[in-house]
């Protein structure tokens, strides 16, 4: 049945793309019906090798190349690790350093517990109603099929970049990224390549965040925090319970647990969220305005004010939480060791010798071991937005959303972006589209789907970052063009 469906996309995309005429306005459904056949291979990430089905990632390789033909033919394109994507579209001026889009093409797995909730089986992908449904549509599927129909239609329209641009899709960013991103960028190094920017997902659109300000809140993560596991660890005698010793492995670990709980890390505003809120309370107004304004004067108040709000809080200081805890396994036995894994979010310009050294001073106890556990992310740097392509990002998102106040801020989870810190210190982490609170649940949830509005406007924004950032000799030819995608996109 899928050898069918698959006959079938490739005859009806085969049609798209052979007349001569490649200018010729393409019907509406088009995007949307590449996006849901891109759903229907089930490149899931799977914690365990062996749980990988690889053939989905290379069937769905297949299909792109028939998708998106004149990509495939004009741009370089090389399978990294056998399953991740690279393309390069050479610029014409070999000076200038590249800019690299990402995105990925794996997705989490559908709960079997959850799969009678979703309305449209998740990987069948359906349009209907004015979206595609199915897993991947929101993250990160639509990203990928947008920005290659962006290039499609720029190299149709026969446009040149003057900056070499570099599209890298990865296939494990849903559990770490080491296998792809982290390949991808291990061959760029290898080739000696610096990179101007890189332009991966992460924030969004958001509309009705913050009472008091009406326009939706463009918001690019110029910075990410980092990620690491400590693992407590308290040994005693044992015995038996009915003559304990005075203190015992789960009581010193107890106390333990509530000094962290006590004495939580220090609240400090970042560069980047101090950015955020320059821009937020200008907009504003009022008091808000004027303590902003006069920072110095007014640090602790505005402080205590952020903390006040756990969305608001974890911007400002590095969070320490509980989420494991382990001893004893009988009731009149003591236990001869209890554990407990912190699971810990670092703010940027701290690491994990810093947090640990915090924790230690903390727990002042020397009978409670601390070791690191799992896998260490550090916190990323912060992107300097005093850049030409900090600007050329802005310009593109208020062409693509007029309404929008562009504001940098902390993206406080991960994405395959940190891969790429070693190759620029321009990372932006932006996805173009808007999301409510309704919207933000379907990311990782049932009933994924995404609006084809989304999609259209995702095919801009990307087409305008190519002509922002990778530039051209004929402006007026660009101006020519913008009106012809814009003419094409909300026809
Ligand atoms: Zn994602």
């Amino acid at each position: 049945m899928k050898y069918f469906i698959f006959l079938l996309t490739f005859l009806f995309s085969f049609k798209a793309y052979s007349g001569p005429d490649s200018t010729a306005v393409k019907p509406r459904y088009a995007v949307a019906e590449k996006l849901a056949t891109a759903v229907r291979f089930k490149t899931i990430s799977a914690l365990e090798p062996e749980d990988f089905k690889y053939e989905e990632f290379t069937n769905l390789h297949a299909y792109l190349a028939d998708a998106f033909p004149l990509a495939h033919e004009r741009l370089q394109v090389e399978v990294i690790n056998n399953y991740s994507l690279l393309f390069t579209w050479q610029g014409q001026n070999s000076a200038l350093k590249p800019v690299l889009f990402m995105a990925h093409m794996d997705v989490v797995p559908v709960e079997a517990a959850s799969e009678e909730d979703w309305l449209e089986e998740p990987f069948a992908g359906v349009v209907k109603d004015g979206f595609v449904w199915g897993r991947g549509t929101m993250d990160d599927k639509y990203r990928v099929v947008t920005m290659l129909e962006a290039v499609e239609r720029l190299l149709e329209q026969g446009y040149e970049p003057e900056r070499t641009l570099y599209l890298a899709f990865g296939h494990d960013e849903e559990i770490g990224g080491d296998e792809g991103a982290g390949k991808i960028s291990e061959h760029l190094q290898q080739l000696g390549v610096q990179l101007e920017a890189v332009f991966d997902e992460g924030l969004a659109v958001a509309e009705d965040v913050i009472p008091g300000i009406k326009e939706p809140l463009a918001l690019v993560g110029t910075a990410a925090k980092g990620s690491l596991n400590l693992l407590l660890t308290v040994k005693g005698e044992g015995g038996h319970s009915s003559a304990p010793p005075s203190e015992t492995p789960i009581g010193i670990l107890s106390r333990a647990i509530s000094r962290l709980h006590q004495n939580p890390f220090k609240p400090r505003l970042t560069s980047t969220t101090r950015e955020s809120m320059e821009i937020l309370t200008e907009r504003m107004g009022g008091k808000y305005k004027f303590a902003m304004r006069h920072y110095g004067l007014f640090k602790k108040k505005i402080l205590k004010k952020l903390a006040e709000d756990q969305a608001t809080d974890v911007l400002i200081r590095t969070k320490l939480v509980p989420t494991i805890i382990a001893g004893g396994e009988k009731n009149n036995v003591l236990p001869r060791q209890a554990t407990a894994v912190l699971n810990v979010r670092i703010l940027n310009g701290e690491t994990d010798q810093t947090v640990i050294d915090y924790v230690r001073k903390v727990i002042k106890d020397e009978r409670v071991e601390i070791s690191q556990y799992g896998v260490y992310t550090p916190s990323s740097p912060e992107t300097p937005t005093d850049t030409w392509v900090y600007d050329a990002l802005k310009s593109t998102i208020l062409h693509t959303f007029p309404d929008a106040l562009v504001v940098p801020a902390l993206f406080p989870g991960a994405t395959d972006a940190r891969h790429y810190s070693n190759l620029t210190s321009n990372i932006f982490r932006f996805a173009p589209q808007v999301v409510n609170r309704e919207s933000a649940q379907l990311v990782h949830n049932v009933n994924e789907r995404i609006g084809m509005d989304v999609l259209e406007k995702s095919i801009g924004f990307y087409t305008t970052l190519v002509l922002n950032t990778c530039g051209s000799a004929e402006i007026e030819h660009l101006a020519d063009l913008e009106d012809a995608f814009y003419g094409i996109i909300s026809e």
